[in-house]
C-alpha cells in the first residue's frame, strides 16, 4: 500500500512536469509508435538530422538529468532534499575510436570526482563496452585467442577500467559495473571479479551486476560467492532482471541455438526471487543493490528486513530505480528512511539516444508497469485538481 501514496511519489514534480509525463507514457506505451520512433531516432543519429529539439523537450527531459553535469547536479540536489540519493552517468554508448574511449574514461573520472564532494551521490557507474570495442569484448568472451593487435587493445581496456576503479578507491566512491548482452558478458564478469578482488577488502567498493533473466545466473552467483569466501574479498551485487531480452532472443533465433534467457516472465521472476533469498541469507558477507521497478520484488526485501529486525536505513541494502520511472517506489521508500538511489544519465542528446530507445522499448513491452505509471500519474493529477484530457 505504501506505493499508492501519489502525493509523496510526485512531490518533486510540478504540475507541468507531471502532465508531460502522462502524455509521454501514453505515447511510449504504444508498441508501433516506439518501433517507428526508434527507427527515426537511429536515422536522425546516423545522418545528423537537426530534429534534436523534439527529443530534448520530451523523452530526454523525462529520463535524463540534462545535457551537462551542472544541470544534473541541480536535479541531484533537488532529489536529495527528499531523501533520494543519485548516481550520475555520462551515458555515451557508442564510440568508434580509441580517443572516444579515452573521453569516456575522462568523463567517468570527472563523475567520480564530483561524487566525492556530496553525500547525495554515493555511487558512480560505467558500462564496460564504453571503454573498448564491442567486437573485442565479444571475441574475448567467446574464448577465441586474441591476436597481437587485439591483445594490445584489450590491455588498454583493462588499463582504462583499472584507472577508474583505483581513482574511485582513492576517493572512496562506490562503483557499479553494468551488465550487458550475454555474448560480451563473460569478459565483463572477469573484469568485474578482478576489480572486486583488488578493491573490495575492507569495504564493498565495486558492485558487479547479475541479470536474472538468464538461465545460468543462479549457478554463477553461487560460484562467485564461494570464490569470494575462498579468496577473501567482499562482493557487491546489483541484482536486475535484464534489459536486452529482445536482442538476446533474436540472436539465438538467428544462430539457431537455444536462448540463454528464461522461457517466460514467470521463470525470470522465480529466478529473481531465488537470487534475492540467496543474497539476503548471506547479507553479512555482501551488499545488495536492488535495481528494479517491480513492487513485489521491493516489498519482498522490505518485508525480509522487517522480519529480521533490520532498520529501514540498513547500510548493506540499496534500492534503485531509473530517473523518470517508478517514482512511486523511490519517493515512498525514501520517505520511510530506506536507502534509495536514482540512476541519472546525462550528456548530449545524440549520445544518449540508445539509452532513450531502450527506455521507450521497455515501457512499451512491460505494459503492466506503464499502465501502473499512467494510473498513478492520473490519480495525482486528479488529487491536484488538474483536469486530464
Ligand atoms: C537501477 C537499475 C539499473 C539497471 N542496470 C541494468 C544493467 O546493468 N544491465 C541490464 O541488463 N539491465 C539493467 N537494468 C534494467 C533491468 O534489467 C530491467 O530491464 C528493468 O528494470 C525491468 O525489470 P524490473 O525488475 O524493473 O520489472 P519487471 O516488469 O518485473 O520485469 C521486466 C523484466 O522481466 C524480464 N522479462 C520480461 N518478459 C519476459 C519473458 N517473456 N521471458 C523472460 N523474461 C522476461 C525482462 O528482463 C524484463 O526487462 C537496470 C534497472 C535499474 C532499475
Amino acid at each position: 500500500m505504501i506505493f499508492n501514496n501519489t502525493k509523496q511519489a510526485y512531490i518533486h514534480k510540478t504540475d507541468k512536469e507531471l502532465y508531460r509525463a502522462l502524455y509521454l507514457f501514453r505515447i511510449i506505451s504504444n508498441k508501433r509508435i516506439v518501433f517507428f520512433g526508434s527507427k527515426i531516432a537511429q536515422f536522425t543519429l546516423r545522418y545528423r538530422l537537426p530534429i534534436i529539439g523534439l527529443f530534448k523537450h520530451t523523452i530526454f527531459k523525462q529520463f535524463c538529468g540534462g545535457l551537462k553535469k551542472e544541470d544534473s547536479i541541480k536535479l541531484v540536489n533537488r532529489l536529495d532534499k527528499m531523501g533520494v540519493k543519485s548516481y550520475m552517468h555520462y551515458a555515451s554508448e557508442h564510440q568508434n575510436s580509441e580517443s572516444d574511449m579515452d573521453i569516456n574514461v575522462a568523463k567517468t573520472i570527472e563523475t567520480i570526482s564530483f561524487s566525492k564532494n556530496t553525500s547525495a551521490l554515493p555511487f558512480t557507474v560505467f558500462k564496460p563496452t564504453s571503454f573498448g570495442s564491442f567486437s573485442l569484448f565479444e571475441k574475448k568472451s567467446s574464448g577465441v585467442a586474441l591476436d597481437f593487435k587485439e591483445t594490445e587493445s584489450w590491455n588498454r581496456v583493462i588499463k582504462r577500467i583499472q584507472k577508474c576503479c583505483s581513482y574511485a578507491n582513492k576517493l572512496n566512491v562506490r562503483i557499479l559495473i553494468d551488465a550487458e548482452e550475454s555474448w560480451v558478458q563473460d569478459a565483463i564478469d572477469e573484469i568485474s571479479e578482478d576489480m572486486m578482488k583488488t578493491f573490495n577488502h575492507k569495504k564493498t567498493l565495486i558492485f558487479t551486476t547479475v541479470q536474472l533473466y538468464r538461465k545460468d545466473r543462479l549457478k554463477y552467483l553461487d560460484n562467485l560467492f564461494k570464490r569470494s569466501v575462498k579468496k577473501k574479498f567482499k562482493i557487491g551485487i546489483k541484482l536486475v532482471r535484464g534489459a536486452y531480452i529482445e536482442k538476446e532472443n533474436k540472436r539465438s533465433l538467428d544462430l539457431g541455438v537455444s536462448s540463454k534467457i528464461c522461457n517466460s516472465k514467470t521463470a525470470t521472476d522465480k529466478n529473481f526471487n531465488i537470487a534475492l533469498d540467496y543474497i539476503l541469507k548471506r547479507i553479512k558477507e555482501c551488499e545488495l543493490f536492488l535495481g528494479s521497478h517491480n513492487e513485489k520484488s521491493v516489498i519482498k526485501v522490505t518485508d525480509w528486513m522487517k522480519k529480521n529486525n533490520l532498520p529501514n536505513n540498513y547500510s548493506k541494502i540499496w534500492f534503485s530505480q531509473l530517473y523518470g520511472m517508478a517514482d512511486h517506489i523511490s519517493f515512498n521508500l525514501a520517505s520511510k528512511g530506506y536507502q534509495v538511489v536514482k540512476y541519472i544519465p546525462y550528456g548530449p542528446i545524440k549520445e544518449v539516444i540508445p539509452y532513450l530507445i531502450r527506455r521507450a522499448q521497455e515501457n512499451s513491452s512491460v505494459s503492466s508497469q506503464t499502465s501502473r505509471e499512467l494510473y498513478l500519474i492520473r490519480k495525482e493529477l486528479k488529487r491536484r485538481s488538474i483536469k486530464v484530457i
